[in-house]
């Protein structure tokens, strides 16, 4: 990795230490690491416990928005990500039947130039190793197979105490249960079908260079370029009443992938065609939640406000959880007030992006009032805007720099 010891020394951009001497993570997740990372820049030591009895990552692809890369560039990873990205060049909505443009939004360069970061894509387990091999420079911690189930007024129950414990432990985190007790994790209704293709499998330009959402009745799929264009990601989500199995992610069957999005763009068809494996998502979600805290446990990412994907912005809003939550640990005399900022600071944004997200499926699906006919007349509306416009609703998501926030 192009992080050495030297390098570090010289380009470090100096965080004011934290009042706290040590924190506890359950989730080594994107949230998780990330917050591992922003505390051990500060001068904490870290320990995080992980459930998985191995530290990997979903075979699938993530988009990180601008505001996302400005958290990663603070904390000196977007070089080591930069090899393993691929930039699209736009952010485009087409209808998945004809293929014409509703919208169109310029990213490549614009974004850095508009927003003051690139739009990147990734592989999930490239992100995960690379915050990984972060971490573990920093002297963080990770132990394998340790599922955290609970909390006391001393952290997590079973392990070493430590000044803070932090839930970054996902949608279905017991923290965040225990805590919130009337306000569990819902289905929603939707699955996302999600695979990675490898990109000379495909005929030339079957998939355009860019974040495409392909709209559909019901359904939406969305396609899109990584590792320097050498691989297609794909999330296909469909409606569905009927899930039956108590995981939330399985592995599906192509055959059937096939026929629930048969009759697509001859470009979506060719796609998949060429997928030989695809996992099921059951995608759940929040209410607002009560509580972020109590006592030195607060919640973090999806734990506290799982963004349902169709934003593209879960994993931007863990990562702003944990820079902000590292910078009120500076800024606060006491772990308490250092909540009590994190959530005002956190939560309306946290909240209106959950809005925004589940608001886009009614989009992307066409359905909502009037049987769909305003997603329509939305859809047709945009189509006739000018760029600058029609990226209005997308301005205040990716202008944000949650590293120059005073909190
Ligand atoms: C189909 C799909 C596409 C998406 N695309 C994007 C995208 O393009 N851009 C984007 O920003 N976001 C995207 N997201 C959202 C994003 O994946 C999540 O918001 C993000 O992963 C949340 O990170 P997290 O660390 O909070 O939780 P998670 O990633 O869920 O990590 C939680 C970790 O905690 C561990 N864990 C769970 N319970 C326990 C426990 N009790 N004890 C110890 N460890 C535990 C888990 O094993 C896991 O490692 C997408 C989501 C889906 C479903």
């Amino acid at each position: 990795m192009s992080f050495t010891g030297k390098g570090w020394l010289l380009g470090a951009v100096l965080l004011p230490n934290c009042m706290i001497k040590t924190a506890n993570i359950a989730g080594a997740g994107l949230g998780g690491l990330t917050a591992a990372i922003a505390l051990a820049r500060r001068g904490v030591r870290v320990q995080i416990y992980e459930q998985s009895p191995v530290l990997d990552a979903v075979g699938a692809g993530i988009q990180l928005s601008p505001n996302a890369v400005k958290v990663l560039r603070a904390l000196e990873i977007e070089p080591s990500l930069r090899p393993f990205a691929f930039e699209p060049e736009n952010a485009v909505i087409r209808n998945g039947g004809t293929g014409a443009k509703y919208v169109s939004l310029p990213l490549k360069g614009a974004a850095e130039q508009k927003y003051g970061a690139p739009y990147l894509h990734i592989h999930r387990a490239d992100l995960h190793r690379v915050l990984v091999e972060h971490a573990e420079d920093l002297g963080v911690s990770i132990a394998l197979n340790q599922r955290m189930t609970g909390y006391n007024e001393a952290g997590f129950h079973g392990v070493a105490t430590a000044d803070i414990s932090i839930a970054a432990d996902g949608v279905k985190s017991p923290h965040a249960t225990q805590m919130n007790e009337n306000q569990p994790a819902r289905f929603t209704g939707q699955v996302a079908w999600r695979g990675v293709i490898d990109a000379a499998q495909l005929p030339p330009n079957t998939i355009p260079p860019d974040a495409t959402v392909w709209t559909g009745s019901g359904q939406h799929i969305v396609t899109y370029y990584l590792r320097a264009g050498s691989l297609v990601n794909f999330v296909a989500v469909e409606e569905r009443t009927d899930w039956q199995d108590a995981s939330w992610t399985t592995a599906g069957d192509v055959t059937e992938l096939r026929r629930v999005f048969s009759g697509w763009h001859p470009r979506i068809e060719t796609l998949l065609r060429a997928v030989s494996d695809v996992n099921i998502w059951a995608l759940y979600d929040k209410p607002e939640l009560t509580r972020w805290s109590d006592g030195p446990v607060v919640l973090l990412g999806d734990s506290c406000h799982p963004t349902l994907p169709f934003l593209a912005q879960g994993a931007a809003m863990a990562m702003e959880d944990a820079f902000v939550l590292s910078d009120c640990l500076a800024q606060a005399s006491d772990p308490q007030a250092a909540f009590r900022s994190y959530e005002a600071a956190r939560k309306p944004r946290t909240t209106l992006l959950q809005q925004k997200a589940r608001a886009n499926a009614d989009l992307f699906h066409r359905g909502g009032p009037f049987g769909g006919q305003l997603s329509l007349a939305k859809l047709n509306v945009a189509r006739m805007l000018p760029a600058g416009l029609a990226a209005r609703p997308f301005d205040g998501i990716y202008a944000y720099d949650v590293t120059q926030i005073k909190t």
